[in-house]
């Protein structure tokens, strides 16, 4: 148990080293898509705004500029009229609002970047993005600063004053593509912008392009997953079986030894000279060892016959039977047998129903089943044999009002060498081979055998034969 509970979490922590490596190793490609991306797309900004200057001798601002100019002049003039502080603010934040619209509208690169990045067969659906970084106004060589942004200011210290804060939408991006930075200045200002581009569909291209490692990864950790249930569920198994198999040595032993050490004594008894002249004791202690020698020899039989099968395949004996006559035999000589302690009913119809049997096999099959109906018993034994033929099949039922069987060694007490854990082990003495033999009768017969239980109410085994009988 701690072995496979080792196993198990050894098994868990790989499979977390191994999904959490994957992880690594897809955002590494992510970003790495990411970079190769906004490479890309900066090379051919760049050589749109170059194309763009050769071919129509501007960077595209040249109306903007030439607004502002004249724009500043103005502006330049209104603030000298204005002497309170609080309205000077509101003036500079008028202005700067201003001078970004006329950068917006009257600029020429996005359409031209649009253009060019449409012949050259990639992606054209951007987004535009101008960042102000410093605007200052100029009368007579002195500077007026009216906005800088903070970036900007960290980068030039000593701070600079007086300047409005920046609204929401002058925010430098985090994932956009710079196509170019700019410094104009005139008489009348100074300005420094830089341009940007977005791409909405960048994180779907991206996706798409790393979807295949994608795939991959989480294909190859199912897998690993997979196999890592599968070798548990082996292991499992195994120690399973390993375990039912010592259960049975220990089983096998303690049945094997009974009727041997019961031969032993009666063999000693009849050493016994006050026995060997009383002919009734003889007789009785000889009566005892045959009884003896047949269980002996049946369970070495059973044994030997299991094995065999192992190796090759059932070999029947069929014979055309009728099945009413033969079940009625068989439970016939079970009630005056190691039946008779128990109380049967038989409630069965058969209809005169005739299948192609092996005698001896069947004989062993319903034994079983009624022998484990009285010995899985804690009071008197009351069982009830029912049965019935449709077109198909034939089905026999045995149901008694044992201990019963929990739902967890239902799904087991067919398997080889298999005993339910219910601490009765010695107390119901067995080998866990009666219904694995039952279960390899019906199978070999082309039927099947099934269980339906209630521990501590009882059991009920059905058996059902196909219909194989030729009917002449
Ligand atoms: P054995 O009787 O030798 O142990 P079997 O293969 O006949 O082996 O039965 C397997 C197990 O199934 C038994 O150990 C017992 O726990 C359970 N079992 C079988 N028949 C019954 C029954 N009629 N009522 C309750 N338990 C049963």
């Amino acid at each position: 148990m701690k072995k496979r509970n080792s196993v198990l979490i050894a098994g868990i922590v790989s499979i977390l080293i191994l999904v959490s490596v994957q992880v690594y190793i897809v955002i590494g490609i992510w970003n790495q898509k990411n970079e190769m991306f906004n490479l890309r797309y900066r090379l051919f900004s760049q050589d749109a705004v170059s194309s763009m200057s050769r071919r129509l001798n501007t960077d595209g601002f040249d109306t903007a500029r030439n607004i502002i100019n004249w724009y500043s002049v103005q502006s330049i003039k209104d603030l000298a009229q204005i002497k309170d502080d609080s309205a000077i603010i509101l003036k500079k934040r008028e202005i700067f609002e201003s001078v970004s619209k006329i950068l917006i509208k009257e600029e020429d690169l996005s359409a031209y970047l649009s253009n060019y990045f449409e012949r050259a067969g990639i992606d054209k659906n951007f987004n535009f993005k101008l960042i102000i970084n410093r605007f200052e106004l100029i009368n007579q060589e002195t500077f007026i600063p009216i906005y800088t942004s903070e970036e900007f200011a960290s980068r030039r210290a000593p701070r600079v004053t007086g300047v409005v804060g920046p609204p929401p939408n002058n925010r430098r991006p985090t994932s956009e593509i710079l196509v170019k930075g700019d410094r104009s200045e005139t008489d009348y200002y100074r300005l420094d912008f830089e341009c940007y581009i977005d791409f909405s569909e960048k994180q779907k291209t991206i996706m798409k392009e790393t979807s295949s490692s994608l795939g991959l990864s989480t294909l190859s950790i199912i897998l690993v997953g997979i196999m890592f249930m599968i070798t548990y569920r082996n292991l499992a198994e195994e120690k399973r079986l390993s375990n039912l198999k010592t259960d049975f040595i220990n089983n096998m032993t303690h049945e094997l030894k009974t009727p041997l050490s019961t031969i032993t004594v009666a063999g000693k008894t009849l050493q016994m000279p006050q026995i060997r002249t009383n002919e009734e004791k003889i007789l009785e202690t000889a009566k005892l060892i045959g009884k003896q020698s047949l269980h002996l020899n049946q369970l070495i039989n059973m044994i030997l016959e299991i094995s065999m099968w192992e190796r090759t395949q059932f070999q029947l004996d069929k014979k055309t039977v009728d099945i009413e006559d033969l079940l009625n035999e068989v439970v016939f000589s079970f009630k005056s047998g190691g039946g008779n302690a128990a109380t049967i009913s038989e409630k069965y119809n058969f209809n005169g129903r005739k299948l192609d049997l092996d005698v001896v096999y069947f004989t062993t099959l319903i034994n079983n089943l009624l022998s484990n109906a009285v010995k899985y018993s804690d009071k008197v034994p009351v069982i009830e044999i029912e049965g019935n033929a449709t077109e198909e099949n034939v089905s026999i039922s045995i149901s008694d009002n044992g201990i019963g069987i929990g739902k967890n060694d239902q799904k087991h007490i067919f398997d080889k060498f298999y005993r339910a854990s219910t601490g009765n082990i010695h107390k119901f003495k067995g080998l866990g081979l009666g219904l694995y033999y039952v279960k390899k009768i019906a199978e070999a017969h082309g039927g099947d055998v099934s269980v339906s239980s209630k521990p501590g109410k009882g059991s009920t085994f059905t058996l059902t034969l196909p219909n194989v009988h030729e009917q002449v």
